[in-house]
């Protein structure tokens, strides 16, 4: 076990030993390979840079109260990639290959696995990008794929709390038919106008639909969930990313006999709404304390604790990820 301060460990990378890559030429892929040098010699022409061929997943691994460790819904986030890679035209990796790299990022770190009750896990940051280089428009035919782990604090150091939004209609992430749905590095990219000038005023972003800026979309990199007399309400969209942590929040909900909606909301329902929240990998659920609509001059109130139902969820979820819960969707795979 590696000496390291696991609560103060913040959101941030920190370097383990190893990380592992595997590269996809003449239309097949090769062996993965375990290494220790975290940088790759790339020809500056590489579709990557050249025209954004990149996407990337996020996944943890848990050391469990009974000292197993979890890895939570593994096969989901490769078949995400899958889309992702299909969606930017690159070689998907097949889940087999995807699964068998994260175990081996797991397995060649495990000093860097956080021990249970810090709060802390060991993050996979699996990345995907076009390597061919070629400077007419058009994909790659060469790939690399590679798994970065690393440990990441809590979340939450001084406890669960709400973070305050604001709606931002002169910055969109993605559009209808675009790479919305895909985890890709450019959907970010053109996201960091309004993430950033959200920031430079203590705030998050809200993303509304790109067609009419009526509906909620995401909550900067996160799915939006609310609850409305009593229902579990998330967006339908196709320019949202399907949020594997929103898909177990919502089994989660129907397990606990509450109502689960995905349809388009409406911005202005949050006046109707008892609580709400932004969720996705990092944090479970991150409620939200306030949504400002600038726009027109509106503020729709939450308060800074979590509601009822979002702690209720979040606890199901990581009593789950921690083995202290039975796993009846058999979502994590034990070792
Ligand atoms: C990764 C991501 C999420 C959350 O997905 P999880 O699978 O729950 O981690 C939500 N929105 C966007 C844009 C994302 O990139």
């Amino acid at each position: 076990m590696k000496q390291i301060n696991w609560k103060q460990l913040g959101f941030h990378y920190t370097e383990t030993d190893y990380i592992v890559r595997c590269e996809y030429h003449d239309g097949k892929w090769g062996e993965p390979v375990v290494t220790s040098d975290k940088t790759i010699t790339l020809h500056l022409s590489a579709t990557c840079l050249q025209y954004g061929q990149e996407a990337f997943e996020g996944l943890k691994a848990f050391r469990g109260a009974d000292g197993k460790i979890r890895i939570f819904r593994m096969e989901e986030n490769a078949r995400r990639m899958a889309r992702s890679a299909e969606g930017l035209c690159m070689a998907p990796v097949p889940e087999d290959l995807f699964c068998r790299c994260i175990l081996l990022a797991l397995e060649n770190n495990l000093d860097y696995l956080p021990p249970y009750d810090t709060g802390a896990t060991l993050y996979f940051r699996p990345l995907l990008i076009g390597i061919t280089p070629r400077l007419g428009v058009g994909p790659g035919r060469d790939f690399l794929f590679a798994v970065i782990p690393s440990p990441i604090g809590p979340y939450y150091p001084v406890g669960f709390h709400g973070t305050p939004f604001i709606v931002n209609r002169r910055v969109d992430r993605a559009a209808p038919f675009g790479t919305g749905q895909f985890k890709v590095g450019g959907n970010y990219a053109a996201s960091f106008r309004g993430t950033e000038a959200a920031h430079a005023q203590g705030l998050s972003c809200l993303f509304l639909d790109s067609v009419e800026r009526k509906y909620i979309d995401e909550c900067g990199a996160a799915n939006f969930f609310g609850i409305k007399h009593g229902k579990y309400i998330t967006p339908a969209s196709t320019s949202i990313l399907p949020s594997i942590t929103n898909n177990s929040l919502m089994q989660l909900a129907r397990d606990n006999g509450i109502e689960v909606e995905q349809r388009k909301v409406l911005l202005e329902e949050l006046a109707d709404m008892t609580e709400c929240g932004a969720c996705g990998t990092a944090a479970v659920i991150s409620p939200i304390s306030r949504v400002i609509d600038p726009d027109n001059g509106k503020i729709y109130e939450f308060g800074d604790e979590p509601g009822q139902v979002s702690k209720m969820l979040y606890n199901a979820l990581q009593d789950i990820q921690y083995g202290r819960a039975d796993d009846n969707h058999g979502w994590c795979r034990v070792y």
